[in-house]
């Protein structure tokens, strides 16, 4: 999880780095979310559950989960907005 202590007031050098590798297998450890400034919002109401947008997540940050739904991982997503472009069905918003 995202730590309580990472705000909009934080300072960069609050945030988890990026670029350091100390051993294998480690990059689910870096909570690249913490870099985010928009967050993708998900309404399930439009969302048609085509997949379109797993695959196209640059940070694996979206998953097929319980009952077939799609599950985002914030502590990963990094807010780019491509899940968002993507959607055909309008499904996926992009918020501050
Ligand atoms: S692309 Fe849109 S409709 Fe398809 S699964 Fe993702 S959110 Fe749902
Ligand atoms: S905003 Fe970008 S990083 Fe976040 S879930 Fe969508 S595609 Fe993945």
């Amino acid at each position: 999880m995202i730590s309580d202590r990472i705000n909009e007031q934080s300072s960069w050098r609050d945030l988890t780095e990026g670029n350091k590798i100390y051993e294998p297998a480690t990059s689910v450890q870096f909570n690249t979310g913490e870099w985010r400034t928009q967050a993708p919002v998900h309404d399930e109401a439009k969302c048609k559950q085509c997949y379109l947008c797993v695959p196209v997540c640059p940070d694996l940050s979206i998953s097929v989960g319980d009952n077939d739904k799609i599950v985002f991982d914030m502590d990963h997503c990094k807010g780019c907005g491509i899940c968002s472009k993507v959607c055909p069905f309008d499904a996926i918003r992009m918020e501050e």
